[in-house]
């Protein structure tokens, strides 16, 4: 449980900046994970009057904004078509409907947390964060930077060919996942992300064509992930028993992806 000695409904981006500055301020999303932790807030800055709470799209992206809550962006029908599925599928096991409804998507992504579904999903996607202070940046770099005092403002998913499938493998339903695993595919080239390692997100690249060349090639470029990625135990798995889930829901997706199996979860 955190305490907060004073809270503040900013007004504006820059004042929410401003305040965000001093290291005992902290930015409020839906507070859940906030609430996890023993955190003595001296200001609490919430930015829920500034209108962050919308997606809205143009013919090159969809902006999320950070105050968008998880659910919000699950049942969004534009992302859903656009996406496949995949979104949906990376949110639909999170705890549950009224959890989703005050988890946001700010929170979610300037958090980092290494089991983040909808993180290790977006890396899958064309993304881009806009942070107040540093601006537009990849999500793939963003992921890599050290946490700081920005604010972010939306996730940006661009409108490309990029195509991606969203899998993950849980002890039990709504619990945290043990693995997470997007397969992506576009002109610019194919990779996987792998997630819930329990550590951060990683890419790896298929520079070879692994998959484009059907069963063999999936096999193979599963085998690569299990060599290339590394996996840890923590008290929900072992690395070992991770690094064989992962190889498993690779080729589970590159069927789906390069295969057009239907189902790959
Ligand atoms: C019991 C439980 C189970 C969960 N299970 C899963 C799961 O299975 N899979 C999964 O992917 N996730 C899971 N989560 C995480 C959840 O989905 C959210 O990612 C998490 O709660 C953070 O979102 P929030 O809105 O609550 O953020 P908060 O708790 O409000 O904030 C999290 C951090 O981000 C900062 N922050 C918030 N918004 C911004 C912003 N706009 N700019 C800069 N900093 C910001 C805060 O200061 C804080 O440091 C779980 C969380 C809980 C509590």
């Amino acid at each position: 449980m955190y305490s907060i000695r004073t809270y503040v409904k900013v007004s504006s981006l820059e004042e929410a900046y401003e305040l965000n500055q001093k290291k005992m301020n902290t930015i409020l999303g839906g507070g859940l994970w906030l609430r996890l932790g023993k955190k003595n807030i001296q200001t609490a800055i919430d930015l829920s009057g500034l209108g962050l709470d919308q997606i809205t799209e143009d013919e090159t992206a969809f902006f999320i904004s950070a105050m968008v809550s998880l659910r919000q962006l699950e049942i969004h029908p534009g992302i859903d078509t656009y996406t496949g599925g995949a979104v949906k599928e990376s949110l639909r096991h999170i705890v549950g409907v009224q959890m989703r409804n005050c988890a946001t998507v700010g929170g979610s992504i300037y958090g980092r947390f290494g089991f983040s579904d909808p993180l290790c999903c977006l890396l899958g996607l064309d993304c881009e964060v806009e942070l107040y202070q540093a601006g537009r940046i990849p999500l793939a770099e963003f992921v890599k930077m050290k946490k700081d005092n920005d604010i972010l403002v939306q996730v940006i998913l661009k409108k490309t060919d990029r195509k991606a499938v969203y899998l993950s493998q849980r002890n039990s339903a709504t619990d945290f996942p043990v693995v997470s695993c997007a397969l992506s595919k576009g002109a610019a080239g194919n990779y996987a992300v792998i997630g819930a390692r329990p550590c951060m997100p990683v890419i790896v690249e298929d520079r070879e064509g692994l998959l484009e060349r059907g069963e063999e090639g999936w096999k193979t470029f599963a085998e690569k992930v299990q060599q290339e990625v590394a996996f840890a135990d923590n008290t929900r798995a072992s690395g070992a028993y991770r690094r064989h889930v992962a190889g498993v829901l690779v080729r589970r997706g590159a069927k789906a992806l390069w295969g057009g199996a239907e189902e790959c979860r």
